[in-house]
Parts: C-alpha cells; structure tokens; sequence
C-alpha cells in the first residue's frame, strides 16, 4: 500500500511493502533543483549519486565514481550513499533485496520497458549479489497509467513482446506500462510487488506529467538509502 508522508515538511509517497528501506517518490512540493541539497539534508547523506538518464537499458553498480553517463539503473550496495532518478511519466522502479541488503532504481519508459529494463537489473543484482527474485520487493511508482497512455502499433508490438500472460495489460491502443513491468518481473520469479495507483497525468497536482505539460523539463525522483 502506497501512503504520503513528509520529509522536511515536503510530501512524499511511499510504500508500506518496503518500510524497511529508507525510499520514497518525491511530488511537485519537493525541490526540483537544489534537491541533491534537499536529500543530503534530510537524509544526512554523505555522497549523492544520480545517473544521466537516456532512455537506455543500461544498469549500473554504484563505486566510488560519481558520473554514470547513458545509464538508466543503479544498483546501490553501499550503505550512506543516496541514488536518486527523475520521472515525469516514465515508470520508476525500486528494488531491495532485504536478504542482501542491496537496493536499486531503474527507469523504465516504453524503451526501457521494451528493454526488459527491470529484468535486467534482477539479473544483474543476481549475478552480482546473489540477490534471489523471491526475496525482492519491488515498488513501482506514480507513472502514467492505462487511462492516458495510448501508443502506436510499433510500441504496440515492442511491448506486448514482453510478457508471456498478456491479460489485462493491453486495451486496444492504451497499455499499462506499470502492470508490463510488474509482469516481466513476476515471470521470473518476483512476487514482492507494489504498484502505485497514481497516474502521472490525471494526477498532475501531485506529479510532472510530460505528456499532460507538453515535454516539461520538470521531473520527480524516485530516492533511494540503505
Ligand atoms: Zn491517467
């Protein structure tokens, strides 16, 4: 279950499925710059770490480098150091692994989702850390929902592509790129799962929407800290 709460007098979303894992969305309310300031602060965090994000299937372990260029997952397995990604319709996705105490952030749009980008970032946790699809808890974030994301028949094709059990994912031209991930994930064995129910564009009081604000730069994050 999903429930707001507040960091700095800020609201922020979070999962009670992972309450062990310091994590959360950010909303509107959170700085969009000056917010490496605003974590650091809340967090007592020693070190920030966020990738340039390109749409890609690339994910990478967070080491002592800062600068993760074309990467669209981290996998963090250092205690104090904050990951943080940026959103703004695009599918945010949390992973701990408790047994391991391992965590991670992927950005999954249609490209990242076409990708298997969560998929990956299992197998690389795994083959890594050892990290078990049974022990992980996966927490998918606000993103634009079935109700608004129509795509064409190319995406169409990529994405249903993906999953074995197509049931309830696609209606007509509309896909629901949250449940896709989900999907993906539990047909390799995740089972943790918690999906957000908030639209990014229907609930555009809360989050940035790009389809909703015509390609606004502006973007939440997904935060994470073991
Ligand atoms: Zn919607």
């Amino acid at each position: 279950m999903f429930y707001f709460d507040k960091i700095n007098g800020k609201k922020i979303l979070k999962s009670d499925m992972a309450d062990s894992l310091c994590h959360f969305f950010t909303t509107r309310e959170c700085p969009v710059r000056g917010n490496e300031e605003f974590f650091k602060t809340a967090l007592k965090a020693k070190r920030i770490v966020s990738p340039v994000q390109t749409h890609s299937a690339n994910v990478e372990i967070v080491s002592a480098k800062n600068e993760y260029t074309e990467t669209d997952g981290l996998i963090l397995p250092e205690p104090g150091t904050v990951i943080y990604l940026s959103f703004a319709d695009c599918v945010p996705l949390i992973f701990y692994d408790k047994v391991n105490r391992i965590a991670a952030i992927s950005h999954a749009g249609w490209r990242g989702t076409a990708e298997r980008i969560g998929v990956i970032t299992v197998e690389k946790m795994n083959k890594h850390f050892g990290t078990q699809p049974k022990d992980l808890i996966v927490v998918i974030g606000p993103a634009i929902s079935a109700c608004c994301y129509e795509v064409g028949e190319e995406v169409f094709a990529k994405l249903i592509g993906t999953v074995s059990d197509t049931t309830g994912l696609f209606s007509g031209n509309f896909v629901d790129l949250k449940k896709i991930n989900a999907r993906q994930l539990k047909e390799i064995g995740v089972y943790q799962i918690d999906i957000a129910p908030y639209c990014t564009r229907c609930n555009n009081d809360l989050f940035f929407s790009y389809r909703k604000e015509c390609g606004t730069i502006m973007r939440h994050n997904a935060v994470v800290m073991l």
